[in-house]
């Protein structure tokens, strides 16, 4: 099948009263269960566990409520992982493209027949609420899906000899716990590598789901190895271990850094921060604007790299009363709550605020003001109410700091030039968003902004496999500039033979 002819999977339509009775039956038998992965995560062979290193996942909704207990590995356990997987007896660097492409089909068909329990495990590590968790399937099955396609389509008709790149460790975050990972792991698995995956601490349960997907499709244990530890040890034991061939890496700019630091050769495709910004003019549909960026900006509690965190208002908006009601009103009539309530728009933070969102979450500078207060509600402490910072400045704080959380500062501009340069300005280049009717406005704000992702009169978040792959430029990505979901991705993730037999 040709690329272009590829479709994207369908999310679960809500409308429909079977699913909304099938999804309560699924946070029914989710709420509240504890599950045992210590026997599973314990590495072969591996010392006993000990209670040294048991770690414990907790429900963000119910954050006394343990989800599950895991073996984490130690730094010795990492390095035996990378051996198992060096020593690969399957041979699966040199299955034929065919074969995993018929894997991965399977794999997706997993993730399909499993897509209650799948929603059902992110609402319980991840503190996703089904709304958002539900995308978050489909977009692993287009990952699925989607990246053989693009091995088939670069190498399929020629006689270029390609080769995988060999050992590719998938380092992925608690944001996005499912699709994420499941691209690493598709597009590596794809191209013939073998996989380490370290899921982010927060979210075992759900990467153990993920791979019993890939292993239950028929994919070997030692070809995709499930590896949780703590950032520490994956440092040692994964990043510095000259035998990994490739990191694929979402997290913090500052993560993508210490990486960097801690071995300075090493090949990192790495999706890291940003501070985005959507930009509204005085030629935009405002009604329109205002539903894009509060979907933007609180969608998952604002703990998206992709959020919107500042919004940038031509003066005649900025001083609109009318808009301003509108978006106060919008904000405020956000339902916050625990994520096992279908009727939850916006659902706790994966834990208590870091320094940083505090900061950004309780002071003001200058001439700040809140336009909607942001609060936390008392009985857990992950769980806020979001939040509108009016009038910051160019410098502040709030401008050049991701905040990663339910805040959304507004600033106020004259000209769109001005606010091309503002946004610029924080050096972060992940996603950027646009409000206007003017296709001259549009045209000039498309070819001077400075970002992977552009969109024009839609939210910021929610990127579609082939349809806007996904990936930033400046601080917000390091490496050959591949996009997750991209035709390109797959090419980082292998070797062109250049042999001179070819005619
Ligand atoms: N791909 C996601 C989106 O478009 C964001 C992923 C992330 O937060 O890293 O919203």
């Amino acid at each position: 099948m040709a690329l272009d002819h590829f479709v994207n999977e369908p999310d679960t339509d809500w409308s429909l009263p079977e699913n909304a009775d099938w999804i309560e039956g699924v946070l029914n038998q989710w709420k509240g269960r504890c599950i045992d992965l210590t026997p599973q995560t314990a590495f072969p062979n591996s010392s006993e566990t000990s209670d040294s290193n048991i770690a414990t996942c907790f429900d963000p909704s119910q954050p006394e409520v343990p989800v599950c207990q895991y073996h984490a590995a130690t730094v010795q356990e990492v390095e035996s992982a990378v051996t198992r997987a060096a020593n690969d007896e399957t041979n699966w660097s040199n299955t034929t493209l065919e074969y995993r492409h018929q894997l991965l089909r399977k794999v997706a068909q997993n993730l399909r027949d499993r897509r209650g329990d799948l929603i059902g495990v992110m609402v319980a590590d991840g503190g996703k609420t089904v709304s958002e968790a539900d995308p978050e399937v489909s977009e692993a099955i287009d990952f699925c899906e989607f990246y053989p396609l693009t091995v088939d389509h670069w190498f399929g008709h020629q006689s270029i000899r390609v080769r995988p790149q060999g050992i590719v460790a998938v380092v992925s975050p608690w944001n996005f716990p499912l699709a994420i990972p499941c691209g690493g792991i598709a597009a590596s698995l794809a191209a013939g590598n073998r996989v380490i995956l370290k899921p982010a601490s927060q979210t075992v349960l759900t990467a153990w789901q993920l791979c019993q997907a890939f292993w239950d499709a028929g994919v070997p244990k030692s070809v995709l190895q499930l590896i949780p530890c703590s950032g520490q040890t994956a440092e040692q034991g994964l990043i510095n271990n000259p035998d990994i061939d490739t990191v694929i890496l979402t997290g913090g700019t500052a993560t993508a850094k210490r990486m960097l630091a801690v071995r300075n050769d090493l090949h990192l495709l790495a999706e890291t921060g940003g501070k985005n910004a959507t930009i509204v003019t005085a030629m935009a549909d405002r009604e329109l604007a205002v539903k894009h960026v509060v979907q933007s900006a609180f969608g998952h509690s604002g703990q998206k790299c992709s959020a919107t965190s500042l919004l940038l208002l031509e003066e005649e908006v900025f001083n609109d009363d009318s808009f301003r009601e509108l978006l106060a009103d919008a904000v405020e009539s956000i339902r916050v709550g625990s994520s096992w309530d279908l009727s939850t728009r916006m659902g706790p933070l994966i834990s208590p605020p870091r320094a940083e969102l505090n900061r950004g979450l309780k002071t003001l500078e200058d001439n700040e003001s809140w336009l909607v207060v942001p609060e936390h509600i008392v009985a857990n402490p992950n769980l806020y109410r979001p939040g509108v910072k009016w009038n910051i400045r160019p410098g502040s704080f709030s401008h050049l700091t991701e905040l990663f959380g339910p805040v959304l500062s507004v600033m106020r501009f004259s000209r769109l030039e001005e606010a091309i340069a503002i946004v610029r300005s924080t050096g972060y280049g992940l996603t950027s968003g646009i409000e206007s009717l003017d296709d001259r406005e549009i045209q000039l704000w498309r070819e001077t902004t400075h970002a992977g992702n552009l969109y024009i009169n839609r939210s910021t978040t929610g990127a579609i496999v082939l349809r806007q792959p996904f990936g930033g430029v400046g601080l917000s990505a390091y490496g050959p500039g591949v996009k997750a979901g991209g035709p390109h991705y797959i090419l980082a993730l292998m070797h062109v033979e250049n042999t001179d037999d070819l005619n």
